[in-house]
């Protein structure tokens, strides 16, 4: 596996790679990886001659009071767990390189979909992803770039992003990766005090319920809804930060459950925010 720190050098292997005819996959990720990040880097593997993993903790995705200077980082681990998995360029780019002095430019999806769900408590979090995404690309030059469920609003905001400015990339979305109790993998699991790992998988199962009473032919969204606040509420120590049952694809809030949705959920454990979703054809 090559490590490389040089956005120029990068740039030179990925070009003439693509010249020779080779498919780049480009994985993206903050560092930390666990199985979920690992099932990505698989994926592409498979799917491509040259797999490159990048690891930036993306400042600009971090609203002022957030985690960025604890943001869990192991570039050791995250080396012999890349290499392993098949990795052919670990890119690690500094945050000078990325955005010198002077940096003044910013790619942005305007309206509700970066507004609802996280996007009511993090207001600047989607205009950081879909700049470092941006510079990202341009840097790696993938014809597949793979990105986790678990983020099903970065997902959709990415999609509408490379729709919209024409990138000749193809996002492909990869399936939420879980612990044996249903927690979904996340580098912030690490910052859960033993009391509150046991109760985060609540999370999972206010949504597994909640399939459960679509399959039985429930359509109200503002029910399903209810159920799992509910759900999540009992856990006394639990702060729901959103239960939204949207459109999965225009993240459009629904009355009344049909097509493609998407049910997400926020709460905070502690200082620790988590995510999860399911998405379900009704
Ligand atoms: P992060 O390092 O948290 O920015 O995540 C990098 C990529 O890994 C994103 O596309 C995430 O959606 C994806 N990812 C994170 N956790 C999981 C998981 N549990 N299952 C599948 N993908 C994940």
């Amino acid at each position: 596996m090559n490590i490389i720190i040089s956005k120029v050098e990068l740039r030179r292997i990925v070009k003439n790679a693509r010249n020779d005819g080779k498919t780049i996959g480009f994985v993206p990720t903050m560092g930390f990886l666990h199985d979920g990040h690992l099932s990505l880097i698989q994926r592409a593997r498979k799917e491509n001659d040259i797999v490159v993993t990048s690891i930036f903790v993306n400042p600009t995705q971090f609203d002022p009071n957030e985690d960025l200077d604890t943001y869990p980082r192991d570039m050791e681990s995250d080396c012999e767990l890349m290499a392993s998995a098949g990795v052919d360029i670990a890119f690690f780019p500094t945050a000078e390189s990325i955005y010198p002095h002077g940096y003044a430019t910013y790619v942005q999806v305007e309206g509700n979909m970066t507004q609802v769900l996280c996007g009511r408590s993090r207001p600047t979090h989607f205009k950081g992803v879909t700049t470092v995404v941006t510079k990202l690309f341009h840097m790696v030059f993938p014809n597949l770039a793979y990105f986790g469920q678990k983020d099903a609003q970065q997902v959709a905001v990415l999609k509408q992003m490379v729709g919209d400015l024409d990138f000749d990339v193809k996002i492909v979305v990869c399936p939420i990766v879980r612990e044996g109790d249903g927690l979904a993998m996340s580098s912030r699991n690490s910052y859960l005090t033993p009391e509150q790992r046991t109760q985060a998988p609540v999370l999972h199962r206010s949504l597994c319920k909640a399939k459960e009473m679509i399959a039985n032919g429930e359509r109200s969204a503002a029910i399903i809804k209810q159920n799992i606040e509910k759900k999540i509420d009992a856990i006394g120590s639990a702060a729901i930060d959103y239960v939204a049952v949207v459109n999965a694809h225009t993240l459009e809030t629904m009355e009344s459950l049909k097509g493609e949705i998407l049910i997400a959920v926020a709460a905070k454990f502690g200082d620790t925010r988590l995510i999860d979703n399911i998405q379900i054809e009704v």
